[in-house]
């Protein structure tokens, strides 16, 4: 009897999305197994020269080296597009690998890049520091801002690049203003969607023409792996990002990719369990600090905003003390549950101190130009039960005098 598979595209994208996310693109060997395989091979053999000859000419649709390709990470590459509603998808050794391709497999010297400024840090460096080494000229804007999106691309605007919501300012940009813009001079919109997943936010369905992960975040929800994704249309992928990825190799290890597969199984229940989550503590803050920021409540200056775009509030907030640093650090000392990690989209609850760790290498500038203070701190909710977090939370905040 033949092996049920999720591969076959008319059929699985007919499912719906709980059975896409579980049977999604699975393909079964000969031993018929349950669980997807872990393919940890480099290379693959032929019954006949002529068989190798017949694939590297693309007449036979094997497989031939796993730079190039490989069963356990074409799984999940098929499953990611399902969830993301794409064409294709890549996936990558890292977020910041998924980045780098997505940037470099299109641009060229001569270039130019229009960027939000709110960004993760290496993300950010990308567009500071390695673009321009290559003559790729980038502009950086206030993405909230959608009229400076519309005086700042140009004839030669390859790209419009952001974070919706951006790390760690909750910044939220209108992803369909910034995409008509974008298309109006032919450029095209890039939206890092690590901190929404596809459970939450679409931003293929807002005119974004690629998506990207750093999937070591909610994709793999348990602190496990590094990981990366690049979703897009099947001209993109084909054409101009799997060129540069074939020859460049940053691909992800199959064991990786295994890891982040088994881990999309869950990921809707996960990232709408831990949303409530951040719900409830975040109603607890907005009380009890000065500043708080979360997508999901009305004191969030772009609430609706982010409601359009979001089905929910995520998973991640930021809090601003008086008190600076000091403060700050005092408070993440007296936490008892929570733990200070730089890390997000976990299934502990872990808070940072951004200025101090994940945008220290932004600079002074940078993080002012941002919105990160030196009082500002970066919350990941977890699994755990929301009550002992905020009994946490309360009892750090009275120790540091907030
Ligand atoms: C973490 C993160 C990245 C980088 O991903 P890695 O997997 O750490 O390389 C990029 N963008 C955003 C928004 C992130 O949160």
């Amino acid at each position: 009897m033949k092996p049920k598979t999720g591969t076959d595209r008319d059929t699985t994208r007919s499912w719906r999305p709980a059975t896409q996310r579980v049977r999604g693109g699975t393909m079964r060997s000969e031993f018929g197994e349950t669980s997807e395989a872990i393919f940890l091979t480099s290379g693959y053999s032929y019954d006949e020269a002529e068989t190798a000859a017949a694939r590297f000419r693309g007449d036979d649709p094997g497989m031939t080296y796993s730079r190039l390709q490989n069963p356990t990470v074409a799984m999940l590459e098929e499953r990611l597009c399902l969830m993301e509603g794409a064409e294709a998808c890549r996936v990558q050794a890292s977020g910041m690998a998924a980045m780098t391709a997505a940037l470099q497999c299109q641009l060229s010297a001569g270039d130019h890049v229009v960027s939000a400024g709110a960004l993760f840090g290496s993300c950010r460096w990308l567009m500071t520091d390695l673009l321009p080494r290559f003559g790729v000229e980038v502009t950086i804007i206030d993405g909230r801002d959608t009229d400076a999106w519309a005086a700042s691309v140009r004839e030669n605007t390859k790209v419009c690049w952001l974070e919706t919501p951006a790390n760690p300012t909750m910044d939220i940009v209108d992803m369909r203003a910034v995409a008509d813009i974008a298309h109006d001079v032919g450029a095209r919109l890039v939206v890092d969607n690590a901190f929404a997943t596809p459970i939450l936010q679409r931003p293929l369905e807002f005119g974004a023409d690629i998506v990207t992960y750093s999937a070591t975040k909610m994709m793999d929800g348990q602190g496990r792996v590094l990981a990366g994704a690049v979703l897009g249309s099947e001209e993109f992928v084909n054409d101009e990002l799997l060129p540069f990825q074939r020859n460049t190799g940053p691909n992800l290890s199959p064991f990786n990719a295994w890891v982040v597969l088994k881990s999309l199984e869950t990921l809707d229940l996960r990232v709408r369990y831990q949303s409530e989550n951040a719900k409830t503590v975040a109603a607890f803050l907005d009380e009890r600090i000065p500043t708080l920021l979360y997508p999901g409540l009305s004191s969030h200056p772009q609430h609706d905003l982010a409601m359009q775009q979001m089905s929910a509030g995520g998973t991640i907030m930021s809090l601003f003390l008086d008190g600076g640093r000091e403060q700050a650090h005092a408070f993440l000392n007296a936490l008892e549950l929570i733990d200070i990690s730089n890390n997000i989209g976990d299934s502990r609850t872990l808070m940072t101190h951004p200025a101090s760790t994940t945008h220290y290498g932004v600079g002074e500038e940078g993080r002012a130009e941002m919105g990160i203070t030196e009082g500002m701190l970066r919350l990941s909710i977890g699994l755990e039960d929301p009550l002992d977090l905020i009994d946490d939370l309360d009892r750090a905040l009275a120790k540091s005098g907030v």
